[in-house]
């Protein structure tokens, strides 16, 4: 089955660009860090500009498994997340690092016990909804939604992380039918915006950069410089973006700034020529 590939590869490519773009000011108060508009380098990881931290690696861990195997298998993606934080597979460095608290819980779990179902009611981080992009395109083309909280669950078993998945996707869902969204951000303006790491607040943190912005540059602009976990914002608000706009309206000089960026361009191939191939 052909699948839109302009706007699933914004989507996966989103994910990225936000993700590194955002890095840099991560953990910095609202207004309190320079403001980004171009790929700059993290000193907090030593990073150079285009380095992608963990929102990333995690997103391309579901991808491989999907990519290499053809079919989507649960145990294999938490095993990619182990690989991840063990041997820095799918890492920008040689090492895992940016490593969420619940995810590093859930991969000692996953290790000892091969448990696929790790966290607790309070883990309420936003470490599923940052990877989403994958889980969601398996979801959406293979017609089994449990997927969204299967994967969510590796690492977040949580009722409001589920619930903030499926805020999320029917975000998603609405762009990919009609191009826009009549979903509300929670907050009305810029000073409203919580910027900390909880899953909620990082959903409606995104959307309300995509719904006050006519761009996916001048939504992803607006979505890292509200600083806090710059980085998972811009990751999800680039989902968004991506899906509304395509893989065309990522500014050139941002993706030209990503480290290996043919290495992802082919991971992202594979991984859509075989769920093309699932359908
Ligand atoms: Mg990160």
């Amino acid at each position: 089955m052909k699948l839109p590939r302009e706007k699933y590869l914004g989507l996966l490519w989103g994910l990225v660009v936000g993700d590194c773009l955002g890095s840099p000011i991560q953990f910095t108060g609202k207004d309190a860090h320079p403001h980004i508009t171009e790929m700059v380098p993290c000193k907090m990881f030593g990073t150079p500009p285009g380095y992608w931290t963990d929102d990333s690696s995690m997103a391309f861990c579901v991808a491989e498994s999907f990519a290499r195997l053809g079919r989507y298998d649960r145990a294999d993606i938490a095993r990619n997340f182990v690989r991840w934080i063990d041997e820095g597979f799918w890492s920008s460095l040689p090492n895992a690092f940016d490593i969420g608290g619940a995810t590093a819980l859930a991969c000692r779990e996953i290790s000892q016990s091969g448990s696929l179902e790790n966290g607790e009611e309070s883990s309420q981080g936003n470490g599923s909804v940052m990877r989403l992009a994958p889980s969601y395109l398996m979801a959406r083309a293979l017609g089994r939604p449990e997927i969204l909280h299967e994967v969510s669950d590796i690492t977040h078993r949580s009722r409001r992380v589920r619930e903030t998945v499926d805020r999320m996707a029917g975000v998603l869902d609405e762009l990919f039918a009609t191009g826009s969204t009549t979903a509300v951000s929670l907050y009305a303006s810029r000073k409203e915006c919580n910027n900390s790491g909880w899953c909620v607040s990082t959903v409606e943190s995104a959307l309300w950069a995509l719904n006050s912005t006519t761009s996916f540059e001048d939504a992803l602009v607006a979505a890292v410089n509200l600083g806090g976990d710059a980085d998972s914002i811009g990751a999800v608000c680039g989902q968004l973006a991506g899906a509304k706009y395509g893989l065309s309206a990522i500014p050139d000089r941002w993706l030209a700034a990503i480290k290996d960026r043919d290495r992802i361009d082919d991971l992202f191939a594979r991984f859509l020529a075989e769920l093309s191939n699932s359908v």
